[in-house]
């Protein structure tokens, strides 16, 4: 039903649509936008059209960002003979606040989940394998893969499922312990219990 105008109810049928919003809180988001100085409404536009136009993946870690390679990648202290696997740019960030690991990463954006009808090819593991040198072009010189998915059944499947892929490739695949607590999003961990993961990892296959 229109009860506020087409340009209002056009607004909250938008933000009704991301995600964790509902119909209740996408009125309270229209109303609030609406009551605000058209200066702050337009930063605000113009900010995600911005995000959107100049973010694109990293060709090499799929990671989101405005240069390709991104600054990760590009970053030549960084060590290049390990590269740490997340299910999300935000669990790289996760890993980045932790300051204790100083490797390269790979993005999948996502976990195997066939409930959801996730398959691997709906994730960046293909990148993954040509990277590790199953494509064309010089081998990386990777000696180890942390596969730091989410401790939950979708990040078990999907890090089981890369270590089958990868270990007769010879290099060492490592899973981050069970420090994380089970079924949680490792965004949400702290650093200290993310880093005690990552010391702990231990050997796939
Ligand atoms: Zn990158």
């Amino acid at each position: 039903m229109n009860y506020y105008g087409d340009p209002i109810t056009k607004l909250v049928g938008e933000l009704a649509r991301l995600p964790g919003i509902g119909a209740k809180s996408a009125q309270r988001l229209a109303f609030y936008l609406i009551n605000q100085p058209l200066e702050n409404v337009r930063e605000l536009a113009e900010s995600i059209v911005n995000a959107k136009e100049n973010s694109r993946y990293c060709t090499v870690c799929c990671n989101l960002t405005d240069e390709d390679p991104c600054a990760v990648c590009s970053d030549t202290r960084r060590d290049q003979t390990t590269v740490m696997v997340v299910e999300d740019p935000r669990d790289m960030a996760a890993y980045e606040r932790t300051g204790e690991y100083h490797g390269l990463y790979h993005v999948l954006h996502g976990a195997i989940s066939p409930m959801n009808g996730i398959g691997p090819d709906e994730l960046r593991i293909k990148e993954l394998l040509t990277r590790m040198g199953n494509g064309a072009g010089p081998r990386p010189p990777v000696e180890e893969v942390i596969i730091a998915t989410n401790p939950n059944v979708e990040g078990e499947a999907t890090a089981l499922y890369i270590s089958r892929l990868l270990n007769p490739s010879g290099v060492l695949v490592t899973r981050i312990a069970h420090g994380v607590p089970v079924g949680s999003d490792l965004e949400y961990v702290d650093e200290v219990t993310l880093s005690r993961a990552l010391e702990g990892r231990r050997r796939m296959g």
